[in-house]
C-alpha cells in the first residue's frame, strides 16, 4: 500500500504533490506515517501569492496589529497542543522533548508578540534612531528608517524542532510584515504540517502570510532575489550548498544560517567533587545528552574537564546515564525516546565510531540498548554514549557532530588551554562554564566569546533560575559564528529588525517627520 502524500498549503489551498514521494516512518514502531512529495506543485504561484496578496495584507496591519495576529496563531496552537504532543511521540519524542518543541515554540511566538506590542510603533515604519543634523542651519537632517522589503521569507528547517524552528522564524518575519513560505525537513514534516493546519484553521493570519511546502523545493531559489530572505537551519554542509546559490551570491537574497556546532561545557578548576558546581556540570551534561535523545543543535558535544578530574566526572556521569530508561515515549518510566529514524541512527553510529577511534568508550554500546515499551528492532533506539579522548589534539572531537545522545570528555590544564580547545570547534551556538570562581569565569567568557553566540555561566547562585545550557531564548541571540552558520536569530526585537530594510532618509526635519507619520512641528 502506498502512503498518503502529506499536503502542502499553497496559494490559499491544500494540495498534494504527485508521485510516491519519500516515505516517513514512525521512529518507535517503524510504521509508515506519510509520504512527502512536492512534485508538480506550483511553487512559482506560491511565491507570487506571497509577494502580492500576502505582502499587501500584512502591510494593511501596523506592527502591533501583526503582533496581535501572531499571538492569536500561538493561542490557537496552545489550545490544540495535545494533538502536537501526540504526533511528536511518533517522531520519538517523550513528553519532555515535545514540551521543548511545542511549548517552547508557542512561548517564543508569544514573547515576540508581546515585545512587539509593547515596543514597536503603531505604524508600518520604524525610526531607528534620532535625526542627525547634517547642516549648520538645522534645515537638513538624516535618519535611519526601517521598512518591509517587497519580498518573502523562505524558511528551511531542520528535523529536530519542527514546531519551535518554524515559530521562532515565523513570528519575527510576520511582525516585520514579511509573508513566509515554510519548508520543513522531511522526517518531521507531518508535525509542521499539522501546526500550519491549526494556524490556518484558526484564521489568525491574513491570507497569503503563511504557506507550507511539504517536500523538496527545486527551482524555488531561482525565484528569489534581493528583496527576499532565506532562513536556514540544518547541517553546515547543506548551509554551504545553499549559500553558494546565485539567489544569494548574485541576486543578494539575505541568507541566515543556523548550522551545527560542537558546543562545549567547561568544568571550572574550583569545582571539585562534592561542590554544587560539580553536580551542576554532571547534571547538565546528562540532560543535554538525553533531552530529544541528544538531537539538539545546542547540546554539549565536548565536556572539558580539569585533567585530574576526568575519572571523577566519567564515573559520576556514567552513574547517572545508567539510570536513563530508553523506550517508547509515554511508556512507564521512559526518560529517553528514540532518534527520529533508522537512517539517523546509522549516522549517529558512524559518527560515534569516529569519535571512539580517537579515544575510548566510557559508557554505552551503540549497538545494544534495553528498550522499554517498544520493540527494539523496529524503532530508532540507541543508548546514551559517552566517549573519552585524552589526546586533545585529535581533530575528531572538535569536528565530528554525532547528532544523538553522544558526548566526549576532554581533559584540560588551565584557562588558556580550555579557551583554545573551545575555539577548536570553530564557532559554536552555545557554551557553558560551570564555576563559582568569578575570575576564572571572566577569563574564560572573554577568551571564548568570539567563538560563541551564547555563553552560560552556571554556579550555585544562579542554578535554581537558570534556563540551562541548551535552551535558546527569544529574548537573547541564538546563532553562532563560523561553523555554527554565522547567523543570528531571536535576540528580542533584533530579529524583527533583521527582516526590515534600513534606509538613511535625508531631508528637512519636517519631511523626515512626515515620512514617519509624526507631527511636523
Ligand atoms: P539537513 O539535512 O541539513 O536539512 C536541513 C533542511 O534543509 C531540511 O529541511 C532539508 O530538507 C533541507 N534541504 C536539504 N537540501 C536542500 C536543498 N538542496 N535545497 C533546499 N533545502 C534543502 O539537516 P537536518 O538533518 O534536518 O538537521 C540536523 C542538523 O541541523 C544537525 O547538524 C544540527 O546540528 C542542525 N541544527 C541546527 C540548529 C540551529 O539552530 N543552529 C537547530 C537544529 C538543528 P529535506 O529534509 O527535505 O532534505
Amino acid at each position: 500500500m502506498t502512503a498518503d502524500v502529506l499536503p502542502s498549503y499553497l496559494a490559499g489551498a491544500w494540495s498534494r504533490g504527485s508521485g510516491a514521494g519519500t516515505e516517513v516512518r514512525d521512529a518507535v514502531t517503524g510504521e509508515t506515517v506519510c509520504a512527502v512529495s512536492a512534485e508538480g506543485l506550483d511553487l512559482e504561484a506560491a511565491v507570487g501569492h506571497a509577494r502580492s496578496l500576502g505582502w499587501s495584507e500584512l502591510q494593511k496591519l501596523t506592527f502591533p496589529a501583526r503582533a496581535a495576529a501572531v499571538k492569536s496563531a500561538a493561542a490557537a496552537l496552545q489550545a490544540r497542543k495535545g494533538e502536537l504532543y501526540e504526533l511528536s511521540a511518533r517522531a520519538g519524542a517523550t513528553r519532555r522533548d515535545a514540551a521543548v518543541d511545542v511549548d517552547g515554540g508557542i512561548g517564543t511566538a508569544m514573547v515576540f508578540a508581546s515585545l512587539a506590542r509593547k515596543e514597536l510603533p503603531d505604524s508600518v515604519v520604524i525610526a531607528e534612531d534620532e535625526p542627525v543634523m547634517l547642516g549648520r542651519q538645522g534645515t537638513f537632517a538624516g535618519r535611519h528608517v526601517l521598512t518591509t522589503p517587497r519580498g518573502i521569507a523562505l524558511q528551511i528547517n531542520a528535523f529536530n524542532f519542527p514546531i519551535w524552528g518554524m515559530l521562532e522564524k515565523l513570528a519575527p518575519a510576520l511582525i516585520a510584515g514579511v509573508p513566509t513560505i515554510v519548508k520543513p525537513a522531511t522526517p518531521t514534516a507531518y508535525l509542521a504540517e499539522h501546526a500550519v493546519r491549526i494556524i490556518i484553521e484558526s484564521g489568525a493570519l491574513p491570507e497569503g502570510a503563511l504557506q507550507l511546502v511539504s517536500g523538496s523545493i527545486p527551482g524555488l531559489f531561482d525565484l528569489l532575489g534581493g528583496q527576499d530572505q532565506i532562513g536556514f537551519t540544518g547541517s553546515a554542509q547543506t548551509a554551504a550548498r545553499l549559500r553558494a546559490d546565485a539567489a544569494v551570491t548574485r541576486r543578494s537574497a539575505r541568507f541566515n544560517a543556523e548550522a551545527d556546532s560542537l558546543n562545549c561545557s567547561i568544568l571550572g578548576p574550583d569545582a571539585t567533587p562534592g561542590t554544587a558546581e560539580f553536580e551542576l556540570f554532571v547534571d547538565a551534561l546528562v540532560t543535554e545528552m538525553t533531552v530529544k535523545a541528544g538531537q539538539k543543535c545546542t547540546a554539549i558535544r565536548r565536556a572539558l574537564v580539569p585533567a585530574d578530574r576526568l575519572r571523577d566526572v566519567a564515573e559520576a556521569v556514567s552513574a547517572k546515564l545508567a539510570s536513563v530508561v530508553v523506550g517508547a515515549p509515554g511508556a512507564d518510566g521512559v526518560t529517553m525516546g528514540a532518534l527520529v529514524g533508522l537512517s539517523q541512527r546509522d549516522d549517529v553510529r558512524a559518527a560515534y565510531a569516529r569519535l571512539v577511534a580517537a579515544g575510548s568508550a566510557v559508557f554505552g554500546d551503540p549497538d545494544k540498548v534495553d528498550v522499554h515499551g517498544a520493540e527494539a528492532e523496529l524503532g530508532a533506539f540507541i543508548s546514551p554514549l559517552l566517549v573519552r579522548v585524552d589526546d586533545v589534539d585529535r581533530s575528531e572531537p572538535h569536528e565530528v557532530e554525532a547528532f544523538g545522545p553522544v558526548s566526549t570528555l576532554l581533559p584540560y590544564s588551565g584557562a588558556e588551554q580550555a579557551i583554545a580547545l573551545a575555539a577548536r570547534g570553530e564557532g559554536s551556538l552555545a557554551g557553558s562554564v560551570v564555576t563559582h570562581d568569578p575570575d576564572f569565569a571572566r577569563d574564560v567568557v572573554l577568551g571564548m566569546a568570539a567563538y560563541h553566540g551564547r555563553i552560560l555561566v552556571l554556579d550555585r547562585d544562579s542554578a535554581a533560575e537558570s534556563t540551562g545550557h541548551g535552551t535558546p531564548l527569544p529574548q537573547l541571540v541564538h546563532g553562532g559564528p563560523g561553523r555554527a552558520g554565522g547567523g543570528e536569530e531571536e535576540g528580542g526585537l533584533r530579529a524583527v529588525r533583521a527582516h526590515l530594510q534600513r534606509t538613511a532618509v535625508q531631508g528637512s526635519p519636517a519631511v523626515l517627520a512626515a515620512v514617519l507619520g509624526l507631527p511636523q512641528s
